[in-house]
């Protein structure tokens, strides 16, 4: 087998055999085939594509580099969330804990926030204490325990896509339909579990920009989902606006405590109840009744046991910024844009995440906005709070949020959060 006849495959149109398939990802995941060549393979695919066979071979070869965890003896219906990525995303930290609650198991594989889309363990390792490396006991000893565990990928799930991600990453191959969904997808169905709900992001601060093309990408992932024997469906969401009102590390875990203390904003509230019943009918769980297990305290119950077996204090104390920098209202209407990118890109700007994998983010860095589209505002009243820790990234945050805000002098009411589902 050689690297080229695939790349020559690919450029020119033609479809890559299983065999194929079956040497590169495994030769590649071996340091048998070059980044260079690599490379080429995958802007091929990039413009080419992977037809639904071929991309069902690739993606349970990465899934065959590693191990498919067993979750069967854990001893309750297992299901999963993932989102493809948004700002002040920090749904993952109120519905694990809630699902669980509700009598589901949530195992869920969680990662690092890269570029302006923040990363679900960069959140909870802000919590004192909070480990997010386990060895496969642990996971099981948690989620039999708990019912809801989020830890870091190991080295064994799906190895082939640690590569493969990463090469992506420096050599404009991320945006690929096919590409998203195998890497996305060998994670999950590797991780065990029996059902999985997609939240698939549409808009600015979202890596899909249009509904034609998320949907295209949630139905790639359903279908591969379920080939695989996982239940899967997915909700298309907006990510025009930010998510909530906070973006940043710390500053999003202490907003999801709000939300599992029975407050939180609305928007948060929505997406995180629509997620929520979605899993638990995939779980076979249609009766729970998750609005009332988060009014009640159930919810913040399971979020203190979980935080707790993973060496957290649920009580202590978060880290907080040294300075705040305040952008007031330009003028007195409706707030009609804020932009999730700017917001996302500011944030990121000021620490809260990172350029390259190995970069470290601020626990403080962030965003806080008081108000969302659709809300009234004053011209002059405190609009964000630039939470940071190192002056000199301020001028060039400041510079992301040009062009970001916008207030119209007629109402404005704010688009639907949930756009349309795949299953
Ligand atoms: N997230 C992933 O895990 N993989 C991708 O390719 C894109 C987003």
């Amino acid at each position: 087998m050689n690297a080229i006849d695939l790349i020559l495959a690919k450029r020119d149109g033609g479809r890559l055999t299983d065999e194929q398939i079956d040497w590169f990802i495994r030769s590649y995941t071996a340091n048998e085939v070059v980044d260079e060549q690599a490379s080429a393979l995958l802007m091929a695919i990039l413009f080419r594509g992977l037809d639904p066979e071929e991309l069902a071979r690739w993606t349970e070869q990465m899934i065959a580099t590693g191990t498919r965890a067993d979750l069967a003896g854990v001893g309750r219906p297992t299901v999963d969330k993932h989102s493809t990525g948004g700002v002040g995303d920090k749904v993952s930290l109120i519905l694990c804990p809630l699902v669980a609650a509700c009598g589901a198991a949530v195992p869920q594989t969680a990662g690092r926030g890269l570029g302006h889309t923040g990363g679900t363990l960069d959140k909870m390792e802000t919590i004192p204490g909070w480990r997010s490396t386990l060895s496969p006991a642990e996971v099981m000893a948690i989620i039999s325990s708990t019912g809801a565990v989020i830890n870091a990928a190991g080295p064994d799930l799906a190895p082939a896509d640690r590569k493969l991600y990463a090469l992506r990453d420096i050599t404009g191959t991320v945006e690929s339909i096919p590409l998203i969904a195998s890497s996305i997808m060998s994670k999950k169905i590797a991780e065990g579990t029996a059902a999985l709900v997609l939240d698939v992001k549409v808009g600015t601060g979202a890596f899909m920009k249009h509904e034609a093309q998320a949907r295209e990408l949630a139905e790639t992932m359903v279908g591969l989902g379920t080939a695989h024997g996982v239940r899967t469906m997915a909700l298309l969401t907006q990510m025009d606006v930010p998510l909530g009102r906070t973006a940043g590390n710390a500053l999003e875990v202490v907003e999801s405590v709000a939300t599992l203390a029975g407050g939180g904003p609305a928007d948060l509230v929505e997406l995180t109840l629509a997620l929520a019943r979605e899993m638990l009918d995939l779980a076979g769980l249609p009766d729970a009744d998750p609005a009332a297990v988060l009014a009640d305290g159930r919810a913040m119950d399971s979020w203190r046991a979980m935080v707790r077996a993973q060496g957290g204090d649920p009580a202590a104390a978060l880290p907080r910024a040294s300075e705040v920098e305040v952008v007031v209202a330009p003028a007195s209407g409706t707030l009609s844009k804020l932009d999730a990118m700017g917001v996302g890109v500011a944030a990121w700007r000021l620490g809260a995440g990172r350029s390259r994998k190995e970069d470290a983010v601020s626990p403080v860095a962030g965003v806080v906005w008081r108000a969302t589209v659709g809300d009234m505002v004053v011209a002059g009243q405190p609009l964000l709070e630039l939470h940071l820790d190192d002056p000199t990234k301020l001028p060039s945050a400041l510079a992301a949020l040009q062009g970001a805000i916008e207030v119209s002098p007629t109402p404005v009411s704010p688009g639907p959060m949930i756009l349309s589902r795949v299953d």
